[in-house]
């Protein structure tokens, strides 16, 4: 590979992939951390809204403990208690029973809520058991309260259906309630959840050991619950919430995945570009090459037969020559080379109008086989002296046509000039017309040097002169195929070449009849 194809293909990677590798990894990178950034959001929003629930439960309680105080506060007969709580009951239906007594035990009182009608004991020995198993707690309640902290606790109990909590009361005395796990659920605590969780939230409360919902805003699915928190006041039932929807990881998920593609579609179309671009920019600088090979191929092309003419010129205008023979075969030698000259130049100028899109071509009734008989008088004597065998098989049955002689004569000649150059020590060239499935088809063919298979594709590009063996030393413009088929494709015809390296070549002019 030749140094400034090499660096091309070094900016072309710095220019695409490099880039394209840089902007992924940002993006792998800056997805990673907005995917964190947004699940901690996310987290912390959902731990809130888990705090408020329970923030919530812990003032209904303590404003519960208020009405409590109320309903005991002054001296009230025992009728008058009963239809306080009987109030108080039909309110707070979660609250089963009440039991308040004094650390010393002596001085009891326990409301029943049965079935909203409150029934007062003054003891209660289920209670005091409890009580006496919760001590330690009861005294640190006591000095919480004294700093001037009212804490409500949840007791252990063996009962599934209800809760009990204990709290100080008025200072001196303490309270144990049990409530209803239910009903403080559905009755109390749902309506704050619906309110939090809106359309955005499913909220479900479950029982941590069974896995049973208790509620639920939404029928949700356990498995799928992102953030789950103890229900303070009830430590055997969880709260969990799940985002309604998609969830945050299958947002950000679904955010990369669109960005991976993007970016594997945007390396794909810069390859592709990459490759366009490498290709025409190694296009343009073999052409670059090839147009100053064909510029010392040209001077060389012309200088050659100048000096032969100049050199017979002269010698025959000095009378140098005596003999009649010796002089013909100057004139010979000016006149083939002034002809070889004039094809040259002819050739550059039919190119050039070729590329400036002015070749002309004058179609009129032709028979291919007076064409090539013309050129095979011309040039039969010329190669015979080179010592070729030149040989001319015309077909017998061959239509006139409609075509441009000239130009279908100078392709030929071209394809001539080529067999005889490339011969090297096999001089032997056929010329044959044909008609076959509808085509006129002029064949020549020589036993020369042949084209290997990769020339093949590329010798009827402008200047392209295959680079090896015999080649380098026979000297042309490159032109000469790049005409045939511009002839050829103006007839609307095809040329076949059938090749081998060291055996020879065949190209073949395939001329419609139908369309000439
Ligand atoms: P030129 O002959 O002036 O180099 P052409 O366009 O006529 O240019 O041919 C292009 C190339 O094709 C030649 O340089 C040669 O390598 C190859 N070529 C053409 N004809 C033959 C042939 N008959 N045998 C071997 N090689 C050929």
């Amino acid at each position: 590979m030749s140094k400034p194809i090499k660096k091309i293909i070094l900016i072309l990677i710095l220019i695409t992939i490099l880039p394209v590798v840089f902007f992924t990894s940002l993006q792998v990178t800056s997805l990673n951390n907005d995917e964190k950034i947004i699940s901690d959001i996310y987290k912390n929003q959902l731990e809130s809204i888990l705090f408020s629930v329970n923030q919530y439960s812990e003032d209904l309680v303590n404003s519960w403990l208020k009405n409590i105080e109320t309903v005991l506060s002054g001296n009230k007969t025992e009728a008058d208690l009963k239809k306080e709580f009987k109030m108080f009951f039909n309110q707070t239906t979660a609250v089963k029973e009440i039991f308040i007594s004094d650390s010393s035990f002596s001085d009891q009182l326990t409301v029943k809520n049965i079935n909203k009608v409150p029934e007062l004991y003054s003891q209660n020995e289920g209670m005091l058991k409890i009580a006496n198993d919760n001590r330690t707690l009861l005294n640190r309640l006591y000095k919480y309260y004294n700093s001037g902290f009212q804490k409500i606790e949840p007791l252990q109990s063996s009962n599934q259906n209800i809760q009990y909590l204990m709290f100080i009361f008025e200072g001196k005395k303490f309270c144990i309630a049990g409530i209803d796990k239910g009903i403080f659920i559905r009755q109390n605590l749902s309506s704050k959840i619906q309110g939090i969780a809106k359309d955005q939230f499913m909220a479900v409360v479950y029982d941590s050991v069974t896995n049973s919902k208790i509620y639920e805003n939404e029928t949700a699915d356990l498995n799928r619950i992102q953030q789950r928190e103890k229900i303070w006041l009830i430590p055997g039932y969880k709260l969990g919430i799940l985002l309604k929807g998609r969830t945050i990881e299958g947002l950000v998920n679904e955010r990369l995945y669109t960005n991976l593609i993007s970016i594997v579609g945007l390396l794909l179309l810069m390859i592709v570009v990459g490759w366009y671009g490498y290709r025409n920019i190694k296009k343009e600088i073999e052409l670059a090459q090839i147009k100053s090979d064909f510029v010392s191929n040209v001077s060389h092309e012309l200088r050659t037969p100048l000096a032969l003419i100049s050199m017979f010129a002269e010698t025959l205008e000095m009378n140098r020559v005596k003999s009649e023979v010796k002089k013909q075969e100057y004139y010979g030698i000016i006149s083939h080379e002034s002809n070889r000259l004039s094809r040259i130049v002819n050739s550059i100028l039919s190119f050039s109008q070729i590329e400036a899109g002015k070749k002309k071509y004058n179609f009129a009734e032709v028979n291919l086989n007076d064409v090539v008989s013309k050129i095979f008088e011309t040039y039969n004597y010329h190669l015979a002296n080179k010592g070729f065998a030149f040989r001319f098989e015309p077909s017998n049955d061959l239509p006139e046509v409609k075509g441009d002689g000239e130009a279908i004569s100078e392709a030929v000649i071209n394809l001539i000039d080529n067999a005889v150059k490339y011969s090297g020590e096999n001089k032997q060239v056929f010329v044959r017309t044909k008609n076959e499935n509808g085509f006129i088809v002029i064949e020549v063919e020589d036993r020369g040097i042949g084209i290997s298979k990769p020339d093949q594709q590329k010798i009827f590009d402008k200047f392209y002169r295959a680079s090896k063996g015999l080649v380098h030393n026979t000297k042309g413009t490159g032109l000469g195929l790049t005409l045939v088929k511009h002839i050829v494709d103006a007839h609307k015809g095809k040329i076949e070449l059938q090749s081998e390296t060291g055996k020879g070549s065949s190209f073949r002019l395939l001329f419609p009849i139908k369309n000439l």
